[in-house]
């Protein structure tokens, strides 16, 4: 109508303003910042993370041959969780993990507790996405579905192909958008072409390639399972290349483990423990910050050892990536 009338319509916004010259891209879920700007300086100057992982529990229906939870704990409450949203002032985008988020019934209840004050993204394996789309469309940027490939792969290695996939329609047929996470290790690693065909057809935003951690259940892979990092570097290329030629549209991305990523994470607990993650020589790989429950995260910030890693992560300077022109994609 406005076309119509000769009126020039007003696109989307398409980025999130955080200031100091921080941006959100609403279409590639990453966070963007001036090419050349100073790091250290950026991270003197804030008060507070750009992205923590809030996990709403630890329950999951799956068993996953990679999985590094170990640690069981009680559920947090909502009051609870309220608690934690005022602490977190300043952050912004809270990845609502787990464990599966989608275990918690109220999981819509904590979504509208935090959207209105972050960027909320769930990371999650999709399986009761029929239960949750409707709470969550138009309050969660993206869900981050894990992925391994097609059906005897992702089958094997985490669960139930057909019930991820059926939750992955659940979530694209209410409007969510969805990346795809895919745990990568010697055995799996042939199936990620056919997981970029597969993200390709689903208009997947983005293909997230990540090294397992020793822990937990990886523990129990074999040692020959784990890629070096240049193994991983060549994955990436190969895998790079293919998306070019085959013209697939969702950015690709890679996480290795190195000097420059320990620690990026800050990972927060059902009882508001904060740990940086992941720290290579501490036990269980966590270094513990402080509590959200009980103090604002600026005082965690303020004693966290990995700002830089956390900055040049979450900025993209120190993942692999491959996008298209003017989408590159970040973390
Ligand atoms: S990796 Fe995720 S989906 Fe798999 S068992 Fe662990 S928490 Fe569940």
């Amino acid at each position: 109508m406005t076309a119509e009338l000769g009126i020039p319509t007003v696109p989307p916004q398409r980025t999130i303003d955080l200031g100091n010259g921080i941006a959100f891209s609403k279409a590639g879920h990453h966070f963007t910042i001036p090419e050349g700007a100073d790091l250290d300086a950026l991270a003197q100057t804030l008060t507070a993370p750009l992205s923590v992982i809030l996990q709403v529990t630890k329950r999951c229906e799956l068993d996953c041959d990679f999985c590094s939870e170990t640690l069981q704990k009680p559920d947090a409450s909502l009051a609870q969780f309220d608690t934690i949203r005022r602490n977190l002032d300043g952050v912004g985008r809270v990845f609502l993990s787990g464990g599966e988020p989608m275990q918690r019934r109220d999981l819509g209840d904590i979504v509208d507790l935090f959207h209105r004050d972050f960027i909320v993204t769930v990371p999650t394996n999709a399986i009761r996405a029929e239960l949750h789309a409707k709470n969550l469309v138009g309050k969660v940027a993206s869900c981050n579905v894990g992925l391994e490939g097609p059906r005897a792969i992702t089958s094997r290695v985490r669960g139930d192909y057909d019930k991820i996939m059926n939750g992955i329609r659940h979530l694209q047929d209410t409007g969510i958008p969805i990346d795809l996470s895919c745990v990568v290790y010697r055995s799996t690693q042939s199936a990620i072409p056919y997981l970029m065909q597969i993200a390709d057809m689903l208009g997947a935003g983005k293909v997230k390639l990540i090294m397992p951690l020793r822990k937990g259940n990886a523990l129990n892979l074999k040692e020959h399972e784990f890629l070096s990092n240049t193994e991983a570097r060549e994955l990436f290329d190969r895998v790079g290349g293919l998306r070019t030629d085959m013209g697939w549209t969702p950015a690709l991305r890679l996480t290795a483990w190195t000097d420059e990523t320990e620690g990026h994470m800050i990972v927060i607990e059902p009882d508001g423990k904060a740990q940086a993650w992941p720290v290579y020589d501490q036990p269980d790989l966590f270094l513990e910050l402080g509590n959200v429950l009980t103090e604002p995260v600026s005082t965690i910030w303020e004693r966290y050892p990995y700002k830089h890693n956390h900055l040049r992560k979450y900025l993209g300077k120190s993942i692999w990536t491959a996008a298209n022109a003017g989408d590159s994609t970040h973390a």
